[in-house]
């Protein structure tokens, strides 16, 4: 068997048209452009790439970006009075703050500082709350990623088993979440289950939120399986041809023969976070509108 490969790449350009296509139509309505605020404090290399990208998808799809970046050295204090600023901005609909923060700065009390309308990561207590409570809320990105990826592949989730292999709060936790709500009977497995292989084997749908390079085999899956792969791992430059390399948590060349459908990295998952903040952002400036 060779797994379908799920091509996180085209769908996540497919959301990025539809949502530019409904910034379009507001503003032939008159309606304002939406408006994401991005805050990234320190030179962190990887979050200065991921910032950037955020800025340039943010104006393709018509909206509007402001990119706020502060210096290592930052107090927190300094970081919260920004936040209170972009809270009260009425051109901002969301605010994020790229992860990770400087050390010595309180990243929860940061992100609970952000007013949960405006929370477009889904990060706030109050929407995580939500989220697990089935209220309309912000869901975070890469989870509402990976559901928008397997709808591509399989509509009606019901029934069938999903593992989530990693439970933190930004990716583990709301994805277990969101198969639940899509009627999943759902596992969560992490760093002190008993048995992972055998426990991977249960899944009709598995979903790789660990950061180990390549942990989850082939011989782990179920055939025909659905396999989504959050994992990023930069691997040291290879010896032959000089360069780093990026590969998931799940082994990939191995799985896509058991596999039934499987995201590969890069180009999987990762597309899909941009495409779902835009998303996020855009639904914030219609909540705001109509509440205005
Ligand atoms: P965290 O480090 O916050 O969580 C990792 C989880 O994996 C924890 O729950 C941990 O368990 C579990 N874990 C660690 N080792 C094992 C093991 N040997 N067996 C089973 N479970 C294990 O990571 P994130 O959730 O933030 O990110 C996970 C991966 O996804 C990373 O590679 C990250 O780069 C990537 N990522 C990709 C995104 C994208 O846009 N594609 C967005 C966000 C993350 P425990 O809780 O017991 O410690």
């Amino acid at each position: 068997m060779t797994a379908t490969i799920i091509d996180g790449k085209a769908i996540a350009a497919a959301v990025r048209a539809e949502i530019e296509a409904a910034v379009a139509a507001r503003r032939a309505r008159g309606l304002r452009q939406p408006g994401l605020a991005v805050v990234l404090v320190g030179d962190d290399p990887a979050s200065d790439v991921y910032v950037r990208a955020k800025a340039r998808q943010t104006v393709e799809v018509g909206m509007l970006s402001f990119e706020h970046r502060l210096p290592a050295t930052a107090t927190e204090q300094d970081i919260l009075d920004l936040v209170a600023r972009l809270n009260a901005d009425e051109k901002v609909d969301g605010i994020l703050v790229q992860l990770p923060l400087p050390p010595g700065i309180d990243a929860q009390r940061v992100l609970c500082a952000i007013v949960p309308d405006k929370d477009v990561d889904g990060f706030h207590p109050q929407n995580a709350g939500r989220l697990a409570l089935g209220l309309p809320g912000f869901v975070p990105c890469t989870p509402l990623g990976c559901i928008r990826l397997l709808a591509s592949v399989k509509t009606d989730l019901a029934g069938l088993h999903a593992v989530v292999v990693g439970r933190s709060n930004i990716v583990g936790k709301p994805m277990a979440q969101l198969l639940l709500a899509k009627d999943c009977t759902v596992t969560m497995a992490h760093s002190r289950t008993i048995a992972l292989p055998e426990v991977c084997r249960q899944a009709d749908i598995l979903v790789a939120a660990v950061g180990r390079p390549e942990m989850i085999r082939g011989a782990w899956l179920k055939p025909g399986a659905i396999v989504l792969d959050v994992g990023i791992n930069r691997l040291p430059p290879d010896a032959g041809t000089g360069k780093a390399r990026l590969v998931g948590d799940v082994a990939f060349e191995e799985a896509r023969r058991v596999a039934g459908a499987i995201t590969p990295v890069p180009g999987g998952v990762g597309p899909m976070t941009i495409a779902c903040l835009l998303q996020n952002t855009l639904t914030s400036a219609e909540r705001q509108d109509r509440a205005a």
